[in-house]
């Protein structure tokens, strides 16, 4: 299996289809391109995927979910992750790889998502607070291709039809 479709395979295994990144970015960039689509959205949330710098962050975030929740980790450092501390940082730090190959439109997008978890982030971050599964650097990751996608529609997509 190449990387490009293990990486979207472990995606869906973890809850997040490219479906729900996409709508994540849809909602980001509507307001500023008239007539976006979710396929459309589809499309470039893929772009932003199949990069090199994606597929690493993204394979390495879950493996670093996955292995906490099996308590791989040193003690200390594994309660840092599943409690997903407010200072801890190195989430975004990772995500941070893919919103740095796309520009400040990507980075503010970056931190607006973060802040409001729409969607599947919403829906990633709640069932890790529950602890039914980690997901502490999955959700940055999520928000950081949704953000890198509507960075990519602003500055390819025509701002009015
Ligand atoms: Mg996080």
């Amino acid at each position: 299996m190449d990387l490009k479709e293990l990486t979207i395979k472990k995606l869906q295994k973890r809850g997040v289809s490219i479906d729900s990144i996409a709508e994540i970015t849809l909602f980001l960039q509507e307001k500023y391109c008239n007539n976006l689509t979710l396929e459309k959205c589809r499309e470039y949330v893929l772009n932003v995927i199949e990069k090199r710098e994606s597929i690493y962050a993204i394979l390495t975030a879950i493996a670093i979910d996955e292995a906490a929740e099996k308590g791989l980790f040193d003690k200390e450092v594994n309660e840092l992750i599943t409690n997903d501390e407010g200072l801890y940082g190195i989430d975004e730090i990772l995500a941070l790889s893919i919103v740095n190959v796309h520009g400040s439109i990507a980075l503010t997008n970056f931190g607006y998502a973060d802040k409001i978890k729409p969607g599947i982030i919403k829906v990633i971050d709640h069932i890790g607070k529950q602890k039914i599964q980690c997901h502490t650097f999955l959700d940055d990751i999520v928000s950081a291709i949704a953000a890198s996608a509507a960075s990519r529609i602003a500055h390819y997509e025509k701002k009015d039809n």
